[in-house]
């Protein structure tokens, strides 16, 4: 290598780390993801790619862009309102915020006006009362499989969950909803067939082994046609005549109806046909952290709170706060993108089909996450060349789009709708490099 060579000039790692410009970048990354940064800039210089001068601002833009975790924020392109693959719900700002707030040390536990110890996550349980007046009572745990693991484990283990064989849900990666109770040691007791259950199919099956009866709502798949199923009231009954507790999973999590998903469960109308205890997910269709929700009578859910096993899947300062503040703040963007005005879809699509020269197309979305399956949302999307998918999801900011019928589908329905200008420019950057 001659002095003369470029490659000669390289600044040195000690220099570079020295260099304040990087170190403020770096700040909060970890020494490890600057020196990393380092490298490839030098290694970019070094191939020729960058000029030696250029390492520094390299190494600065590299560590700016960067996030303090690997996860990368991603634009929802989709339609799917809660996706799965994207971490469901994304939170409020009010949770948001919340989140911030309890990161430090926080009287999760503490009773500051005593300075003694006091209920964990009081008020994130009155927040989730106050928002579902038909529960006496609410325990959270940390998400719904350990909601309904704790509660069919302390009502049933060694015992027999009594539970229609068309409730039989796999909830995804190859995790069955029964598998998971029987984990723990409880029996399930099938009854009935897939698409038909009646009320002596759960009186055959009840006696001195029942430990409780189960419904599950089959969020994420429908039976349809020569069906039945058995009313939660004719439930209740038959738990009654037993004397066993009577427990439904209705999973996404809505706290009361919603017209524009008329086949959905509530956590209110099963407490209202009375259930003793209800399970939901927080993350679903409630629009908050990963949670589970566990509210219902008094009894029981003391009963769960008291078990053992509540102390492995308890809710951590981060969940309770988030939640509390998706409670007690007003809609969540999951309510926005689920409830947006189809109008509204179509003219920010326009707009953003207009300015790349795309045009929009008729794009239902979907509300995911094993919720209200087949029930379209009616909207609109950009229709871009399937190319530009890839550049899309490796753009800044990232964009998540839908691939279908050999199309990119770009559909505002969950991109808040501040965000637009970056999402168009992000469309212009990915429809440039496939030309
Ligand atoms: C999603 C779902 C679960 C699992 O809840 P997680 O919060 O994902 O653990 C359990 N039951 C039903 C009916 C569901 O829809």
């Amino acid at each position: 290598m001659s002095a003369a060579d470029p490659r000669s000039r390289v600044p040195r790692t000690d220099r570079l780390l020295a260099d304040p410009r990087i170190g403020s970048a770096g700040a909060g990354l970890g020494a490890a993801a600057v020196r990393a940064a380092i490298t490839a800039a030098q290694g970019r210089a070094r191939a020729g790619e960058i000029a030696p001068e250029d390492v520094a601002s390299a190494v600065v833009a590299e560590l700016s862009a960067r996030g303090a975790s690997s996860l990368t924020p991603v634009l929802n392109a989709t339609g799917v309102v809660v996706h799965t693959n994207l971490g469901r719900a994304p939170l409020s700002d009010a949770a948001r915020q919340a989140l911030q707030d309890a990161s430090g040390y926080v009287d999760v536990e503490l009773d500051l006006t005593t300075g003694q110890r006091s209920g964990r996550g009081v008020a994130a349980r009155q927040a989730l009362l106050d928002a579902c007046p038909a529960a006496e009572d609410a325990l959270i745990v940390n998400n719904g499989a350990a909601a309904l693991v704790l509660a069919t484990t302390a009502l049933a283990a060694g015992r027999e969950v009594v539970i229609s064989r068309g409730e039989f849900v796999e909830i995804g990666a190859g995790f069955r909803l029964s598998d998971l109770m029987e984990s723990t040691g409880a029996r399930l007791r099938e009854v009935g067939t897939t698409n038909r259950t009646h009320p002596a199919d759960y009186r055959d099956a009840m006696g001195p082994e029942t430990g409780c009866l189960l419904k599950v709502h089959p969020s994420n798949f429908r039976v349809d046609g020569f069906t039945s199923s058995v009313p939660l009231a004719e439930l209740r009954a038959l738990a009654d005549e037993h004397g066993v507790p009577l427990v439904v999973d209705v999973g996404s999590g809505l706290l009361t109806p919603d017209p524009a998903l008329p086949h959905e469960p509530s956590l209110s109308e099963a407490l209202e046909a009375g259930a003793d205890a209800v399970i939901a997910s927080g993350d679903k269709l409630l629009g908050g952290p990963q949670a589970g929700l566990l509210l219902g009578r008094t009894e029981t859910i003391r009963r769960l709170a008291r078990f053992p096993l509540a102390r492995a899947v308890r809710a951590d300062k981060l969940t309770l706060a988030a939640l509390e503040a998706t409670l007690r703040g007003g809609p969540t963007p999951v309510a926005s993108a689920l409830h947006a005005d189809p109008q509204r879809v179509r003219e920010r699509a326009e707009a953003l089909a207009a300015a790349v020269g795309a045009r929009v197309v008729e794009h239902d979305g979907r509300v995911g996450g094993g919720g209200a399956p087949g029930v379209p949302l009616p909207g609109w999307a950009v229709r871009l060349p399937e190319a530009a998918a890839r550049p899309l999801r490796l753009g800044t900011p990232a964009v998540l789009p839908r691939v279908h019928d050999g199309a990119c589908l770009v559909d505002p329905r969950c991109v808040p709708e501040e965000r637009d200008a970056d999402l168009l420019a992000a469309m212009r950057a990915a429809l440039a490099e496939v030309g």
